[in-house]
């Protein structure tokens, strides 16, 4: 079901080269709780024309649970910027969607299929990263249930008001070729944090956040009752992502925290949905792009020697999208780190 298209990333890996604001110290936390009524279906006009034919419909992967699995292929015009994975939670007090998308015109895609799984509003949105694939669909959530509260980390919040959310709707255009066209920032409102617990219903969203790991900003949302966690761009299965957001070290022991909760399926930010033993692959890649990085600052190699280490030792990922593009600028950017922890 997935779309193979092979397409230049070099233009794509350009327009994401965005400098991000200097972190600040996180915002306070607000223990927020998701009103738990339902509210009205808000008919409003599409946007635009969407896709043609739009291939992509939700899976069941746990109770109550449903992933659309999104191409793992970078935006383009035909995919409107495409590539992520949405979620969508059923509780007895309304929907709760995860990671709505990269465009609105995606948005109305998710909701359209989501309407096939359940007639209930949807009340809340979780966004698990500051990256725009993940969360700009949120303005056509807004439009269809202005009743929805949406989530994501204080730091995201911070981001987006330092610019951030401008760049990734300017980003994804110029990568769709305009097919994203009328896609306007919509932040959410509403801040989670490290073991904060969202009820909805009778659906508790525990959140875990610890540190810098894929970016600043990341939240991986527990939904407990379903033991299943929405991973975000922390764990990727079938694609390599851009990493230089986030740290190598910091990714890795914050997805090991993650493990420690036993949950039982776990949904990566790209690519198909599995259990522990996708996670443990996913932090293996990592584990074994720095290591090579400390093996050759060891042996007194620059940091461009990494790639001729990881090209052996990485073999087994060398199918995964995106893995020609990032192979080189992971290596060099595990160096850095390892010399940072030297000095
Ligand atoms: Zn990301």
């Amino acid at each position: 079901m997935y779309l193979q298209t092979k397409i230049s990333i070099s233009a794509f890996l350009m327009a994401l080269l965005i400098a991000y604001p200097a972190s600040n110290e996180a915002s306070s936390t607000n223990h927020a709780q998701a009103s738990a009524k339902k509210s009205e279906s808000v008919k409003t006009e599409s946007i635009t024309s969407t896709f043609d034919d739009f291939p992509y419909a939700f899976e069941q992967v746990a109770n109550n649970t449903w992933v659309m699995h999104g191409p793992r292929e970078t935006p383009n015009p035909q995919n409107k910027g495409f590539m992520n994975n949405p979620g969508v939670v059923i509780t007895s007090a309304g929907l709760v969607v995860i990671d709505p998308g990269s465009s609105v015109q995606v948005g109305e895609h998710v909701i359209a299929e989501i309407k096939k799984l359940s007639d209930q509003a949807i009340v809340a949105v979780f966004n698990t990263h500051i990256h725009g694939d993940h969360w700009l669909g949120n303005q056509a959530i807004k439009a269809a249930y202005p009743e929805a509260k949406i989530y994501g980390h204080p730091q995201m919040l911070v981001e987006i008001d330092h610019g951030e959310g401008k760049n990734w709707v300017n980003t994804m255009n110029r990568l769709t070729e305009g097919a994203s066209e009328g896609t306007i920032v919509v932040a959410p409102k509403h801040t989670v944090d490290n073991k904060d617990m969202v009820k909805i219903g009778g659906t508790q969203f525990k959140i875990h956040h610890y540190g810098i790991a894929h970016t600043n900003t990341d939240i991986m949302i527990e939904v407990v009752e379903n033991s299943v966690v929405f991973l975000g761009d922390n764990v990727l299965t079938l694609r390599l992502p851009r990493a230089s957001d986030g740290t190598f070290m910091g990714n890795i022991s914050s997805v090991k925290k993650m493990l420690e909760s036993e949950v039982k399926v776990y949904v990566p930010g790209h690519g198909p949905t599995g259990d522990k033993a996708m996670v443990v692959d996913y932090i293996k890649y990592l584990t074994t792009i720095y290591e090579a990085a400390q093996k050759a600052f060891e042996e007194d190699l620059d940091s461009s020697d990494v790639i001729t280490i990881t090209r052996k030792t990485t073999a087994a990922y060398k199918d995964w999208s995106g893995y020609e593009e990032q192979i080189g600028p992971h290596g060099a950017q595990a160096y850095s780190e390892v010399e940072a922890a030297e000095f």
